[in-house]
């Protein structure tokens, strides 16, 4: 037995379940690719991974029986799992060619041959090599295997040298005393591979090496675009969501339809009294996309969503928080909050605001270095005070709606004026994105370090929603009101409440969706990205800093 088969029999190794052969090839890919998604369950798609999965479609569903060693058959197999308690791997193999007792195993990939001596990446060979291995251990003689490149049709031999063999053997102890690290390697710095890497998004490479001061160039615009898919929202009372074969269909009251495809719904929204029908939930859930229940005024009932991700260390490291992380994070959320309102201010105001500029200055200082989260929130609650009185500065003098009590101050349970009803509305519909972008990232959106998990409230959507608050709630209420697109029939009074009306909230979903959209740059690392982007970017950021891959959580503040 060689010195690895001793170490990969090790009973301590029995602790781990079995490594996939695939999770080898991103392992020798990046050992940081390797720790995301098999030890912190991560995953996510580009287009390189779909034409995979594509090709490997078509080889998956296991056909053929492998013949007995000593069998002296020819034949082929398809979908073959094998699995080693001694090496510590499994694999499902494409495809292996029997000849009697030799075998060859066939893996399939999308591409073309690599531009290197012997055409085949390292990642690869390795992964087809532990493939070899798996056969050698069920009594096959095996000396190649062949990568079949999809789209250049072509085979090409990897000989099983005694070289790659031991790269082979290396690299599976290396995984595998990775896995057990309690934190991810360092991201790679200035590699070409993140270029193509799946989870680019989630690593952030260039951000965090950034951040850590181990580049310093700007960060490269490495994150995904949006996805495609958008929310659903379910607002007229009375709409049924089903399913229909591969699609969703919504059926409004008046009995007409409209069918979407899975692929394009991002979530499902069901405002006030409207149903989804059990197999739709089964299906929504199934594909991993959360259901989101809100109540006609927008508030936030609960949320629905499949198992939440392996990224066990993070919700841990949330709920383990101590006393001075929480106030940490809290400042710098509540600093940002309220420098981002000052920017408001100053921008859109008609009228001269100098007085609340300087005093939310003074509160943003005052903030940076509070004691106590107590002291904190009198900060906030003083800065929300000021910022509301000065808040009609910005708004039109001749606002197209019949009241003149438009705006008297914040006020909520219930809003008393068009103005807070919309921007109870919008806030409403932030801390919902926030809290689905949370449970993404791997958060519980309960869990919250300036708002306390109480009473039903999801308290992580709720402290980082507030830096964006002004930034895209407010906003969205400036450009609704100021540019007439919210008249006085898209409001209703419901004793001292005013409530918008079902065409109000279609009017308000509309300039929020848009408002998601807008792209803007960030003030740290320089490239310009959707807001749709930036919230689940900064949950990330959150994410890095409480595990440890960076010293503090920065908040997003516009310049
Ligand atoms: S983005 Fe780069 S550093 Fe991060 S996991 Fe991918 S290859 Fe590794």
């Amino acid at each position: 037995m060689s010195t690895s088969d001793e170490a990969l029999s090790d009973p301590a190794h029995g602790v781990l379940p079995l490594l996939p052969a695939r999770m080898l090839n991103e392992f020798v890919y990046c050992p940081r690719l390797f720790y995301l998604e098999w030890v912190r369950g991560h995953w996510d798609e580009n287009e390189y991974t779909i034409e995979g999965s594509d090709i490997h479609r078509r080889v998956d569903t296991p056909k053929g029986v492998a013949p007995e060693p000593d069998a002296e058959v020819t034949n082929v197999v398809r979908g073959l799992e094998l699995a080693s308690e001694k090496l510590g791997v499994l694999a499902k193999l494409d495809l292996v060619e029997f000849f009697g007792k030799r075998a060859r195993p066939v893996d399939y990939k999308r591409g073309r041959p690599a531009p290197v001596e012997g055409r085949v990446w390292d990642p690869e060979r390795v992964q087809l090599c532990v493939q070899g291995l798996l056969l050698r251990e069920a009594g096959y003689e095996v000396t190649e295997g062949i990568i079949y490149f999809a789209e250049a049709n072509e085979r090409v031999p990897v000989p099983f040298t005694a070289e790659l063999e031991t790269m082979t053997r290396n690299a599976i102890l290396a995984a595998r005393e990775a896995a057990r690290a309690s934190s991810p390697p360092p991201p790679l710095v200035d590699s070409p591979k993140c270029n193509a890497c799946v989870l680019v998004s989630v690593c952030l490479p260039d951000e965090i090496n950034l951040l850590l001061h181990r580049r310093r160039a700007r960060p490269r615009t490495l994150i995904t675009r949006d996805p495609p898919a958008r929310p659903l929202y379910l607002l007229e009372p009375g709409t049924v969501l089903r399913k229909e074969g591969n699609h969703f269909v919504v059926q409004p009251r008046d009995g007409t339809e409209a069918r979407i495809r899975a692929i394009d719904i991002s979530h499902v929204v069901a405002v006030g009294p409207v149903s989804l029908t059990t197999p739709a939930i089964h299906a929504l859930l199934a594909q991993n996309v959360p259901v989101v229940w809100l109540s006609r005024g927008g508030r936030f009932i609960g949320m629905a969503t499949g198992f939440p991700g392996k990224n066990l260390d993070l919700r841990r490291r949330q709920y383990g928080a101590t006393v001075a992380e929480r106030l940490e994070v809290s400042r710098a959320m509540v600093v940002a909050k309220i420098r981002n309102q000052r920017t408001m201010l100053r921008r859109n105001s008609r009228v001269g605001v100098d007085a609340a500029l300087a005093a939310l200055a003074e509160a943003a200082s005052r903030a940076r270095s509070a004691p106590s989260i107590e002291t904190l929130r009198g900060i906030e609650g003083l800065a929300a005070r000021i910022y509301f009185k000065a808040f009609g500065a910005m708004i039109r003098e001749d606002i197209p709606l019949e009241s003149n009590d438009i705006f008297a101050g914040r006020n909520r349970r219930p809003p008393r004026d068009p103005i807070n009803a919309v921007l109870s509305f919008v806030y409403s519909l932030l801390v919902k994105d926030m809290a689905i972008q949370a449970f993404t990232v791997g958060f519980d959106p309960y869990e919250g370090f300036f708002h306390q998990p109480r009473f039903g409230r999801p308290g992580l959507a709720l402290d980082m929603a507030e830096e964006f608050r002004p930034l895209i709630g407010d906003s969205v209420v400036l450009t609704l009101f100021n540019n007439g697109e919210l008249t006085a029939s898209d409001f209703r009074r419901l004793g001292i409440a005013v409530v918008l009306s079902e065409e109000g909230r279609r009017k308000t979903i509309r300039a929020y969706e848009r408002r998601l959209e807008t792209e803007v740059r960030h003030p740290v690392f320089g490239y310009r990205l959707t807001y749709r982007r930036l919230l689940n970017l900064q949950l990330r950021m959150l994410g890095a800093a409480l595990l440890g891959e960076l010293d503090r959580y920065v908040a997003f503040e516009t310049r």
